[in-house]
């Protein structure tokens, strides 16, 4: 997903944190900070705990804790995306990164189709963590009510864990909800699936997902609440993409590379004057073409690399100077949806398609697309 930043890794699975999360964390510790004594009443009447309070409320301690709770909510989010990578993990299945958002995590999966015999247990041991984690946080409660004689200090531990508690009893929940992408989503899919076909299914889950969508956005204009209203606008766009990726897989299921690739490829050498290649792109309407060097491709040029040079420097320059080295290229046999994930990844138009050492044909994301159309009707 754009916007997010590496924090590190886990078992060699990348973490990224959105910027959405990044924001989260100072608006969250300002929130309990500000609300820290009628949130303490509250804790101390679910768990019936009495808490002291006389740490808590003094000068930046409100805030402090803030602070550390809403760190733990963090820590609470990793867990139940690791739980999902576990899993995943053990199925087979390939994760590329763990993103963790403003209403939790996605793991991002390398999956076509996905199977529902996996999707199953994958879905539910990630809401299965945060409800464990709460529980442990509810427990630490208790703990620290009894064994801790110096009533201020227990009163900090059990307000910071009783939040923790909640929190994770709360992300199991939501994480519930029937609806994509959240995990509830999946596991209503797989239910679902067994009924019908995985497109239909999915299309069913998703569908939902966007009415809860809507719910939380109309909700969250109503309360003027912004974080309502941006875990609508992500919901909604979650939603919107698993059902795509799932309709291309399902309308390109066995269609190959071969059959759609085009077989007269227009080719240019790498000395070939950066204007000769802007008129070959009007006169041919293709926006790229491989770079050829003695027969061996060598690289892409396209009319992003026209566009990153300015436009008086480009009379002077060649393909070599613009082009960019080493193009992903597929064989005919690769199935087509493998291109498109491929193009989308790496934000490319077209594939070389080649056959050994030679190109026999070129890919375009625009040819995909009126295929996909095509078959929609
Ligand atoms: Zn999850």
């Amino acid at each position: 997903m754009n916007g997010s930043l590496k924090i590190g890794s886990i078992f060699d699975i990348p973490i990224l944190i959105h910027w959405t999360f990044i924001l989260i964390i100072p608006i969250f510790a300002w929130i309990i900070g500000s609300q820290i004594l009628l949130t303490t009443e509250l804790i101390a009447g679910l768990y019936q705990v009495p808490i002291d309070t006389s740490i808590i409320s003094v000068g930046y301690i409100p805030y402090i804790l803030g602070t550390i709770v809403a760190l733990g909510l963090f820590a609470g989010v990793l867990l139940h995306e690791i739980a999902h990578c576990i899993v995943a993990k053990r199925k087979g299945i390939k994760i590329n990164s763990i993103t963790l958002l403003i209403f939790g995590g996605i793991s991002s999966m390398e999956e076509g189709m996905p199977d529902p015999v996996v999707e199953l247990p994958m879905a539910l041991v990630g809401p299965l963590a945060s409800f464990a984690v709460g529980i442990a946080c509810s427990a630490m409660v208790y703990v620290f009510f009894v064994g801790i004689p110096d009533a201020p200090v227990a009163g900090v531990l059990v307000f910071t864990f009783g939040y923790l508690g909640l929190l994770n009893v709360f992300l199991f929940a939501f994480n519930l909800l029937p609806a994509f992408p959240m995990d509830g989503g999946r596991v209503l899919r797989a239910f679902l699936a067994r009924k019908m076909p995985l497109h239909k299914a999915t299309r069913i889950a998703a569908d939902i997902g966007k009415i809860f969508a809507v719910i939380f956005g109309i909700t969250g204009i109503f309360f003027f609440s912004p974080i309502l209203l941006l875990i609508a606008f992500f919901i909604y766009i979650g939603a919107s993409q698993e059902s795509t990726v799932v309709k291309y897989s399902f309308l390109l299921k066995d269609v190959t590379v071969n059959d759609m690739m085009s077989r007269d490829v227009m080719t240019v050498a790498p000395s070939m004057p950066v204007p000769d290649v802007i008129n070959m792109m009007y006169q041919s309407k293709h926006l790229g073409f491989p770079v050829i060097e003695s027969g061996h491709l060598i690289g892409m040029v396209t009319l992003a690399d026209v566009h990153r040079v300015p436009q008086i420097d480009r009379d002077a320059m060649q393909v070599k100077d613009i082009m960019t080295r080493g193009a992903i290229t597929l064989p005919p046999a690769a199935p087509v949806i493998d291109a498109l994930r491929i193009m989308s990844v790496n934000n490319i138009g077209r594939i070389p398609v080649m056959e050994g050492e030679d190109i026999v044909g070129i890919v375009t994301r625009t040819d995909i697309l009126k295929v996909i159309e095509l078959k929609e009707t």
